[in-house]
C-alpha cells in the first residue's frame, strides 16, 4: 500500500491509464473464451466529420459505462469501433472547400480526395474517443470505405436479391436537386417557411366559366395532369368529368372526383402534378394518371416545360406568375406558412422525380418491424413507439441506390444486347463492376458479350446496417451466431428512423431474426441556453477542448448525470464542475486514508469487534450497492451516479470519516481494536466505492486502485474486477436506526459549534443528551467513543428522558446541551 500524492494531475493520469489498458490489453474481446457469456454492443460507426462534438461524448459515455460494467460483471464484452465513412457530407464538404463539382472530375480523382478527408477526420474523432476514455477493442477497428467492408454489403445484397428483396424500378423518389442523387425518407427534414398561395383561373373547356385552385408551387402547371374535387362539395360537384384548359401551356386536362380533397383548403379545388408533392404521387397511381417528368436531375426545367426548359424552378415560378398576371388568370395571392421537405445534408428543397432505381422491398416487413420491436427490451420503454410509428408511416419502398461516387458500388451489370441484368456471385466480391466485367463467358439469356455496368452506388445505410452482423464475424467467422444477435444497440432519438430501422430491416431480411436484443437511446444535447447546441447558434462548445480542460472523468460524470437516459440534456458547466469538485473530494479523501491505512494489514474476515458506526456504515454501503447495480442494469446512469456520489461525499466523507478519525489517530485512547475495525471499514468501503464508480469515472478509480490496492487484490485493472454482490444478509437494519441517530447527533452538535464560530475541535466540557426514549439512548451509548473523539467530548451523559436543549434536525425528540470549556483551546 503507497500513500497518494497531494496532488492529482488528471491530464496526465487519464493519458497514462488509456495507453496503458491498450497496452494491456484487458479490454480485447476473447474469441476463445467458452466460459464467459457474450455480451456485444452495436456501436454505431460514425460518419467522419472532424472533431468529437458533445453530442458523440454523450453517446459514447453511455456505450462506455455499460461495456465497462458489464465486464466487471464477468461478461466477455465486444465493445468494437468502426467508421461509417460514405456519407454524403463528404463530398459535399470536398466540393466546397475545393471549390469543385463532383462530375467535373474524374470519379477516381474525387474518390482518393474523399478518402483523404475521410482519414484526416477519422484521426481527430478517434483520438476525442481515446481521450474519453472508452474501452473500446481497436483490434477490431474499420472502415466502411475499405474494399473489405465492401464485400460484406455486397454480399449482403446478392443474398437479398436472391431472396427477392432486391428490385429496380421506376418509381418516384425523393431528390436532392443540389446534390443530384435519390434520397430516402429518413434524409428528408421538415422545416416551416413561408410561402404564397396564388390563386389561379383554369377555365372550363368550351365555355367562359372557370375554376379557381389555389396552389403554392405554380412552376408545376406545365405537369399538371387533372383537377381534383371533392364529389360532396355542392358547389364543384357539377364539373366532374369535364375538361379544363391548363393554363400556359393551354393543355386539357380532366376534373375528376376524390374524398380525400379537403374542400375547406384554399378553394377546396386541387392541381394534380407530377409530382408536387407526395400527395401527388399517390393521387397519379390511384386515379391512373399520365406523368409528365417535368424536372431535370439538377433541378431545372425540361424539354416538357415548353419556353420555361433550362429556368430552375425559382425562376419559373417568377416567369409563369408574370405570365399568368399578364394573361388575367391570376386573382390574388396569399401568404401561407408551410412545411417543406429539405435535404437533411444541403439543405435544399427536396423534389420528387421518377428516375430507375434499386429498392429495398422494405414496406412488407412493417409487420415484423413491429412484433421485433415490441419483444426487445428498450431503455427508455416508451421509445419503441418511435420505430414502430416510424415504420407504420412510411409509404414507399427504401431506395437504396445512390447518383454518387463515395459509396459502395452495386455489384450488378446489364448485357448491353438485351438488358438482363447480371447479378455478381457471392464470391465475386468486393468488386467495382466499372473496372471489372461479370465473371461469365457471355449473357446467360442472349449469349451477348458486352456489359454495361451499373453505374450507381449504395445508399450509405447499406454499409451501415449489417453492424449487427459483421461485428459477431458474418460472413467469415463460422461461430459468428454466438454474437448476434447483438446484446445491445445503442441509438440516438435522432437516428431511430434511420440507423434502427434499417439494422432492423436489413437483418430480418437476411436472417429472419432481430439483430438486437435491447436498445439503449441517447437524448441529444442542449446548449447552456437550452437550444439544440449548435455552431451558428453560438452556444456551441468543441469537445477536445472540453476534455483538455476538465478532464474525461468530469466530462463523463456530466454525461451520465445530465438527465434521465433518452432525455435531451444541456451542456451545463455546472455539472462538469461539480464532478471535478467530486473527483478531488474522492482524491482527498483516498490520499487521506492511505495514511490512516499505512499500517493496515488487509483482512478478508471482518474484525470481531465493530463499533455500532463501522456496522452503519458496511450496512449503507450494501445498500448503495443494490441500488446503484440496480440503477446500472436498467441503464439509469443518472441514478447511478447520483447514488454513488452522494453515498461517497455525505455517508463516507462527511459522516463516517470525521466520526471515526480520532479512533484512526489515538488508539491509545480508544482502543486498538477500535482502530483495526475503522481501518476495516475504511479500506473496504473505500474499495467498494471505487468500483461502483469504475463505469462513469474510470481513471481516477484505477489510478487511487493502484496506490491502494493493487497488490492486496491481485487483479491488474480495477476494470476487470468482479462487481461486487448485494448480500442481503449483509443489510443490518438495527445498525442502520441506530447509526442514522448517532450522525445526526454528531451532525447537530458540530452545526452548533459552526454557528458559534468555534473551532469544530473546541472541547466539550459536558454534553447532556435527552435520547427522549430508551431505544435513543442504548443506540447513542454504543457509540460513546467516536460521539466523544469527533466531537471533543470530555463528559458525555446520557439520559432516556425527555428534556430541553438543541433539537437534532431529523430527530427532534433527542436534544441535547453542550457546556464549552470556558477557555477553548483553538
Ligand atoms: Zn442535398
Ligand atoms: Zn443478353
Amino acid at each position: 500500500m503507497q500513500a497518494l500524492p497531494k496532488e492529482y494531475n488528471f491530464l496526465e493520469v487519464e493519458r497514462r491509464w488509456q495507453q496503458k489498458w491498450i497496452d494491456m490489453g484487458i479490454f480485447q474481446y476473447d474469441w476463445n473464451d467458452s466460459k464467459r457469456v457474450p455480451f456485444s454492443i452495436d456501436t454505431p460507426p460514425p460518419y467522419p466529420s472532424g472533431e468529437l462534438h458533445m453530442g458523440n461524448v454523450l453517446n459514447w459515455t453511455y456505450f462506455d459505462v455499460v461495456a465497462r460494467y458489464k465486464r466487471m460483471r464477468g461478461f466477455n464484452v465486444l465493445f468494437p469501433q468502426g467508421w461509417d465513412c460514405h456519407g454524403l457530407g463528404i463530398e459535399i464538404q470536398v466540393e466546397k472547400t475545393n471549390n469543385i463539382r463532383k462530375r467535373d472530375l474524374p470519379s477516381d480523382q474525387f474518390r482518393k480526395m474523399c478518402i483523404g478527408l475521410v482519414e484526416k477526420y477519422i484521426v481527430m474523432m478517434k483520438e476525442g474517443i481515446l481521450k474519453l476514455g472508452c474501452s473500446i477493442d481497436w483490434t477490431l477497428e474499420y472502415r466502411t470505405m475499405d474494399p473489405d467492408y465492401w464485400r460484406r454489403t455486397q454480399l449482403s445484397f446478392i443474398l437479398l436479391h436472391k431472396k427477392g428483396y432486391m428490385y429496380r424500378g421506376t418509381h418516384p423518389v425523393n431528390w436532392c436537386p443540389h446534390d443530384e442523387t435519390a434520397i430516402a425518407d429518413a434524409e428528408v427534414d421538415y422545416v416551416k417557411k413561408e410561402g404564397t398561395l396564388h390563386y389561379i383561373r383554369f377555365q372550363i373547356s368550351g365555355t367562359q366559366d372557370y375554376l379557381v385552385i389555389a396552389t403554392s408551387r405554380p412552376e408545376f402547371i406545365p405537369a399538371c395532369v387533372a383537377i381534383e374535387i371533392n364529389p360532396n362539395d355542392e358547389r364543384y360537384c357539377k364539373y366532374i368529368g369535364k375538361t379544363v384548359t391548363v393554363p400556359v401551356v393551354n393543355r386539357n386536362v380532366k376534373v375528376i372526383a376524390d374524398e380525400c380533397v379537403d374542400p375547406a383548403f384554399g378553394t377546396g379545388v386541387v392541381m394534380i402534378c407530377t409530382y408536387g408533392d407526395k400527395e401527388d404521387v399517390k393521387t397519379v397511381i390511384k386515379h391512373k394518371l399520365p406523368v409528365i417528368m417535368l424536372l431535370t436531375e439538377n433541378g431545372r426545367i425540361n424539354e416538357n416545360g415548353g419556353k420555361y426548359q433550362g429556368l430552375t424552378t425559382h425562376q419559373t415560378r417568377t416567369a409563369i406568375v408574370q405570365d399568368l398576371s399578364n394573361a388575367g388568370l391570376l386573382d390574388k395571392t396569399e401568404k401561407i406558412s408551410q412545411e417543406i421537405g429539405v435535404c437533411d445534408r444541403c439543405k435544399a428543397q427536396v423534389e420528387i422525380l421518377e428516375r430507375k432505381q434499386w429498392f429495398m422491398e422494405t414496406r412488407k416487413l412493417t409487420a415484423a418491424v413491429e412484433e421485433t420491436a415490441n419483444g426487445i427490451v428498450w431503455y427508455p420503454d416508451f421509445m419503441r413507439n418511435r420505430l414502430v410509428d416510424w415504420a407504420k408511416s412510411l409509404d414507399w419502398d427504401w431506395v437504396i441506390s445512390r447518383q454518387r461516387i463515395f459509396a459502395t458500388p452495386i455489384p450488378v451489370w446489364y448485357c448491353k444486347k438485351c438488358g438482363e441484368l447480371i447479378l455478381s456471385d457471392e464470391d465475386w466480391v468486393p468488386i467495382d463492376p466499372k473496372l471489372e466485367c461479370p465473371r461469365i463467358d457471355g449473357c446467360p439469356k442472349c449469349g451477348g458479350k458486352e456489359f454495361i455496368a451499373e453505374s450507381d452506388v449504395f445508399d450509405t445505410w447499406m454499409d451501415s446496417s449489417i453492424t449487427c452482423a459483421v461485428h459477431a464475424g458474418w460472413p467469415d467467422r463460422e461461430d459468428w451466431r454466438r454474437l448476434f444477435p447483438a446484446s445491445m444497440h445503442p441509438s440516438g432519438t435522432d437516428i431511430i428512423r434511420t440507423w434502427a430501422y434499417y439494422l432492423m430491416v436489413r437483418h430480418l431480411a437476411l436472417f429472419d431474426e432481430t439483430p438486437f436484443r435491447s436498445v439503449l437511446i441517447n437524448g441529444m444535447v442542449l446548449g447552456q441556453d437550452g437550444r439544440k447546441m449548435s455552431k451558428s447558434l453560438k452556444n456551441y462548445v468543441a469537445a477536445p477542448e472540453a476534455l483538455g480542460k476538465y478532464g474525461a472523468d468530469a466530462i463523463r460524470q456530466w454525461a451520465a448525470s445530465g438527465g434521465a437516459t433518452g432525455s435531451d440534456i444541456p451542456y451545463r458547466v455546472q455539472d462538469v464542475e461539480y464532478g471535478r469538485r467530486f473527483l478531488v473530494k474522492l482524491w482527498n479523501a483516498s490520499a487521506f486514508a492511505s495514511k490512516l491505512l499505512a499500517d493496515y494489514q488487509p483482512s478478508k474476515a471482518a474484525p470481531a469487534e465493530l463499533e455500532l458506526l463501522d456496522k452503519w456504515m458496511l450496512s449503507e454501503t450494501e445498500n448503495v450497492t443494490g441500488r446503484v447495480t440496480d440503477a446500472y442494469e436498467k441503464c439509469q446512469f443518472n441514478i447511478a451516479i447520483d447514488e454513488i456520489r452522494n453515498f461517497t461525499w455525505h455517508m463516507f466523507c462527511d459522516s463516517y470519516l470525521e466520526a471515526v478519525k480520532d479512533r484512526l489517530y489515538k488508539p491509545e485512547q480508544s482502543g486498538r481494536a477500535q482502530k483495526i475495525a475503522a481501518q476495516y471499514v475504511l479500506y473496504n468501503v473505500l474499495y467498494r466505492i471505487l468500483q461502483l464508480l469504475a463505469p462513469v469515472i474510470p481513471h481516477l478509480t484505477e489510478e487511487i486502485c493502484r496506490f491502494l490496492y493493487s497488490d492486496a487484490k491481485g487483479c491488474s485493472s480495477l476494470h476487470v474486477s468482479s462487481w461486487p454482490r448485494f448480500r442481503e444478509t449483509r443489510v443490518d437494519e438495527k445498525a442502520e436506526k441506530e447509526g442514522n441517530i448517532v450522525i445526526a447527533l454528531i451532525g447537530e452538535v458540530r452545526r452548533e459549534k459552526a454557528e458559534k464560530r468555534m473551532p469544530l475541535n473546541a472541547p466539550i466540557a459536558t454534553l447532556t443528551v435527552h435520547a427522549g426514549d430508551a431505544s435513543a439512548a442504548e443506540a447513542i451509548n454504543k457509540a460513546l467513543i467516536d460521539i466523544s473523539g469527533s466531537c471533543k467530548v470530555q463528559n458525555l451523559k446520557v439520559l432516556a428522558s425527555k428534556g430541553e436543549g438543541r433539537p437534532l434536525a431529523t430527530f427532534s425528540d433527542i436534544r441535547f446541551n453542550a457546556e464549552y470549556q470556558p477557555a477553548a483551546t483553538s
